[in-house]
């Protein structure tokens, strides 16, 4: 969805105040959507979008009669997920929007008709996994990162050569999906030194995240059927954040010859809100022009369309918090800024890949980017890059040093999109805490 309409215009202001504040991450021009409860409460988890710093219960909402215009929509959304609402395709979600814009507007005529209790403080909400997510992939898409990782196993010649030619990911675990604010076991596993003589089991050294981006899926396919690059956005119902935790001991002993397993699987956290593709429209732009000599993509993985709209300039951030930092009130340090525009394959690229052989998507399934890191040093997205993997510490502000992370450390990513002439939108957080290792 490139096109923009009334619900992005910039001067649109909400009777929420606190989405009119220059800074808000969820101003009405955003309107993502998650899955909340009122914090200590026995109540259903259901569907809300953020505005400002509250929650608008979506369902109360409807309830009203506040969303006629999208009732059948407003209907999906009695539900402890976003499934249903997913399933329903871009238009109806369209629809949807365009209701909750005009509800939420500063002018808006049935503001008064909305019930107190369908507006919940950011403060006093729960927010819970925003899918029940079926299956979860994560690709490898920026060439960056490729060359960053690749060039400490293989100097000469860090690419692998299938690399330009074919959207690269591995089939990632979604029991294990987690939402912001859910803590992170160190694993244990299997590793073995590049010196020593045999194996050993334990809490996983060489922890890390890795920052990235996630698509879920709206509208799936059927099995057997392929989604063309042409219909790819049809089937993208929004994005978040996604840390994709890697335990780099366990992954360099076992990754080869099927690629990570239990490196990856013990974790994955996501942000809470996911930003509609309809959301992002205002910030999409043309994929980054491919180096003189690359070669060009496949026809079932290239299309003009694609490479004049196919990015999307989202700006995300690693910060790091330890547990001194957090008990002395010190603020996160950031470790990384970088875009999504870097990617090397657009999101629209790794649905058409994912599908081409007639494996079935399905709404609510994440496919991840994998580590969004940019061509410069302060846009590596892993430890692994950041600290060459680990030959180079690095100093936090109160001079304790990381090579990779120790337990109690807080990993916080954020986004934005901004562009001149656009209100600014934001993606929230997804944090994660990392927790000792059960013995
Ligand atoms: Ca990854």
């Amino acid at each position: 969805m490139t096109n923009t309409n009334e619900t992005h215009d910039p001067s649109l202001e909400s009777w929420v105040d606190s989405a009119n504040a220059p800074n808000a991450a969820f101003p009405i021009q955003n309107l993502p959507f998650g899955v909340f409860s009122r914090r200590g409460s026995a109540e259903m988890p259901r569907v809300g979008v953020a505005i400002g710093d509250a929650v608008l219960d979506v369902s109360a909402c409807h309830a009203a009669g506040l969303l006629d215009d999208a009732a059948e929509t407003a209907a999906a959304c009695a539900a402890p997920e976003l499934n249903r609402l997913m399933s329903l395709g871009p238009t109806h979600a369209s629809r949807l929007r365009l209701a909750l814009s005009r509800l939420l507007r500063r002018d808006s005529a049935v503001r008064a008709r909305v019930p107190p209790q369908a507006l919940v403080s950011l403060r006093d909400a729960e927010l819970h996994l925003p899918a029940s997510i079926g299956d979860y992939s994560d690709f490898f898409a920026s060439i960056h990162h490729a060359t960053n990782a690749g060039r400490m196993f293989r100097p000469d010649s860090p690419l692998l050569p299938n690399y330009k030619h074919v959207p690269i990911a591995y089939h990632g675990r979604a029991s294990s999906v987690i939402v912001s604010g859910t803590a992170v076991r160190r694993p244990v596993g299997q590793s073995k030194a590049p010196d020593a003589a045999a194996p050993t089991i334990g809490a996983s050294k060489r922890l890390d995240y890795e920052l990235e981006l996630g698509v879920f899926i709206g509208a799936g396919n059927k099995l057997g059927e392929r989604i063309a690059l042409a219909d790819a956005e049809q089937h993208v119902f929004g994005m978040c954040l996604v840390n994709d935790w890697s335990a780099r001991a366990i992954q360099g002993w076992e990754y080869q010859p099927l690629g990570p397993f239990l490196g990856k699987s013990f974790g994955t956290t996501v942000s809470p809100w996911v930003v509609t593709l309809e959301a992002l429209a205002p910030f999409r732009g043309p994929a980054p022009e491919r180096p003189q000599g690359d070669p060009r993509p496949l026809p079932y993985l290239s299309s003009s369309a694609d490479r004049a709209n196919g990015a999307i300039d989202i700006d995300v951030e690693v910060a790091i918090a330890s547990s001194t930092m957090r008990t002395n009130g010190a603020p996160a340090h950031t470790l990384a800024r970088t875009s999504s525009r870097h990617l090397y394959w657009t999101i629209f690229q790794m649905v058409a890949h994912h599908t081409v052989n007639g494996c079935n998507l399905r709404p609510g399934d994440l496919i991840a980017t994998g580590t969004a890191s940019g061509p410069t040093a302060g846009e590596l997205g892993s430890l692994l890059e950041l600290t060459a993997n680990g030959a180079k510490p690095f100093a936090l502000p109160d001079g304790d040093t990381r090579t990779f992370l120790e337990d109690g450390d807080e990993v916080i990513l954020r986004g934005f999109c901004r562009r001149d002439g656009v209100r600014t939108i934001g993606f929230g957080e997804a944090r994660g805490i990392i927790a000792s290792a059960v013995a």
